[in-house]
């Protein structure tokens, strides 16, 4: 762990962003901290001089952070509303149609990054182990700029444009619309190493700055050395973070949360992400909801096991079956005069799957 009951050092972690803040294009305001990358204890130590206080955050954290950030921009995501809430709060001016295109066009790349998080036991399981470290290297080296949404999604636009694509889009080319495509390809391919030579500069002159290794105390007062940088928000460490997730395994394991589909880090043995946890309601009603149609399929697999009903019958069941439930769920439905029971609620529909059940 991380002791903060020394005084000299409040004073040094000052001293460490004033000297850096001089020598950068990085001004200390309210939002500026050191970060110090606790290898020991596998976590951040953010230290915010304008406040005096520290936040930690083990490793892997800030990567779940933008994942949940990026997938959330997405209307239709669970957490939509509350990022929402969340950048009013703080104030940041986000450009709705822009943000969720973005999202759209990301969505598929940062789940195919949360694939590569989950599997991660397998990828180090491997006995090639050289060609899985430069994979994983690899996946790092793309998606080290993913918290940048924008520019990110402009480099990989770029660096995907080829020939191909352009032979699919035209259907019939000429040698003279082969030529032109080339040219295209070449010209997006440059851009997009261009973008990301940016990114680079950006990256070492306003976001994320080595300072100097910083020696810090652990609970029982041993000093400590880790590498100090100067930053602005967490997600200037991301780069670092994926680091950690991805290649120095020092980040922990981390789960699916199964009611919003993104990656957290457990603190105990919690099924959902802290923000599912806090709509327990909302869950407990998707449960209930997932134990009567538990009812459903046991009628259906006991109609098909059993060798007294045919196909049509089972037809029967499944059709009344998913009306009844269409209407609970307050879909609209074309009324089906064959249909008598009056099932307007969740609990009547439960006993007549109940009664249905009996019945077979
Ligand atoms: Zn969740």
């Amino acid at each position: 762990m991380f002791s903060e009951n020394r005084d000299n050092d409040r004073n040094k972690y000052d001293d460490i962003l004033m000297d850096f803040s001089l020598h950068s294009d990085i001004d200390i305001d309210k939002n500026t901290f050191l970060a110090i990358e606790d290898i020991d204890n596998r976590q951040w130590i953010c230290y915010s001089s304008y406040t005096g206080t520290y936040t930690i955050k083990p490793f892997g954290h800030i990567t779940a952070d933008m994942i949940y950030e990026c997938l959330s921009r997405l209307k239709n995501d669970v957490h939509h509303n509350k990022l929402m809430e969340w950048y009013d709060e703080i104030g940041f001016e986000y450009d709705a149609e822009t943000g969720e295109k973005d999202a759209e066009f990301l969505k598929p790349y940062i789940l195919q990054l949360q694939d590569v998080i989950l599997n991660l036991g397998k990828y180090r399981k491997d006995p090639a182990k050289a060609e899985m470290k430069a994979t994983l290297l690899e996946v790092w080296k793309i998606y080290r700029n993913a918290k940048h949404f924008s520019t990110w999604k402009d480099i990989i636009n770029l660096s995907e444009d080829t020939e191909e694509n352009h032979k699919k889009k035209l259907g019939i080319y000429t040698q003279e619309d082969i030529e032109d495509i080339k040219k295209i390809v070449k010209v997006n391919h440059a851009s997009a190493i261009e973008l990301n030579n940016n990114m680079y500069n950006i990256h070492i002159k306003k976001f994320f700055c080595f300072c100097d290794y910083v020696t810090f105390y652990d609970n029982n007062n041993v000093p400590l050395i880790g590498r100090g940088y100067i930053a602005r928000t967490p997600g200037d460490m991301f780069a670092a973070d994926l680091y950690h997730v991805l290649v120095s395994g020092l980040a922990g394991t981390p789960r699916l949360c199964p009611r919003c589909g993104h990656i957290f880090y457990p603190n105990n043995k919690s099924k959902y992400c802290d923000d599912c946890k806090k709509d327990s309601p909302s869950i407990r009603n998707e449960k209930r909801r997932q134990s009567v149609r538990y009812y459903h399929k046991k009628v259906y697999d006991k109609i098909t096991q059993s060798k007294k009903y045919d196909d049509n019958f089972r037809n029967a069941f499944m059709n009344e079956s998913n009306y009844y439930w269409d209407i609970v769920q307050g879909k609209e439905v074309i009324v089906n005069p064959l249909y008598k029971e009056r099932i307007k609620t969740e609990t009547q529909y439960k006993k007549w799957l109940e009664k249905k059940l009996i019945s077979l």
